[in-house]
């Protein structure tokens, strides 16, 4: 039985007054949640989730990374620096970064082996825009971004990952994939994996993330490959955030 995990991308939210109130909430209403919970936060302020959420039932990582070890790349953050704060995850190929800034599914794989590399867990997303579902070619691209990080690391590197199917349409949007439309694409991701190892697919963990809310989160988290979620406006809301906690 896999145990369920929701995350929360905070994107480009918050203040050190903000994460205060919000981390103390989030760890005040944790009692009765039995899922695996996380937040990402971003960069500047993993000095405090790592004070705030060490030895909790909450743990932490960050949105994004350097593909490289270290060196002349202004701006960029490496795995090694995210262990520094005790990053446990770090997401990857989230839709917001490959669409406004570029990045390609071979540059993800790169990113998804140096999170690895450094210990940590890749929190992997992959999803169709919405011309691309109506052109009826949603498992091709999911199952074109798997096969970067697929032929990079192979079966076995998901053994230490999770994957997050988020249909791009419905990050941000209010628009939720349906429950069975979310299921399709998770048992379609199942099954590529089963068929180089039913071991590692059967053990790994695919969040669903668009939109989940409240209000959707049980009967998305019912589906017997949903194993998760990993949300965005609703974790900047303790007791949104908690109701899916509690719901997974
Ligand atoms: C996300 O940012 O990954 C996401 C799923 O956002 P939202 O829950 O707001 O759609």
């Amino acid at each position: 039985m896999r145990r369920k995990l929701v995350a929360g991308n905070w994107k480009m939210h918050g203040s050190l007054a903000e994460n205060e109130s919000l981390l103390t909430a989030i760890l005040a209403g944790m009692g009765g949640v039995q899922a695996s919970v996380a937040v990402c936060a971003p960069f500047p302020y993993l000095a405090q989730m790592q004070s705030k959420l060490a030895g909790s039932a909450v743990a932490w990582g960050a949105q994004n990374l350097s593909h490289h070890a270290k060196g002349a790349y202004t701006g960029e953050v490496s795995a090694t620096m995210l262990n520094d704060f005790a990053c446990k995850y770090v997401i990857v190929g989230h839709s917001e970064r490959r669409s406004l800034y570029g990045e390609s599914d071979e540059l993800v794989a790169e990113k998804y082996a140096a999170a690895q590399a450094a210990g940590l867990t890749p929190i992997f997303c992959v999803g169709e825009t919405l011309s691309e579902r109506e052109g009826c070619v949603t498992e091709q691209v999911v199952s074109r971004q798997l096969d970067a990080v697929l032929n990079k690391c192979g079966v076995a590197s998901l053994t230490k990952a999770v994957v997050a199917y988020e249909p791009v349409w419905a990050i941000g949007t209010g628009v939720t994939a349906t429950p069975d439309q979310a299921q399709a694409v998770h048992a379609f991701i199942r099954g590529k994996i089963a068929a180089l190892d039913a071991d590692v697919a059967a053990g790994l963990i695919i969040q669903y993330g668009g939109s989940m809310k409240p209000a959707n989160a049980a009967v998305l988290l019912g589906q017997p490959d949903i194993d998760g979620g990993l949300i965005g406006g609703a974790a900047l809301n303790a007791e949104e955030f908690l109701a899916i906690c509690r719901a997974a």
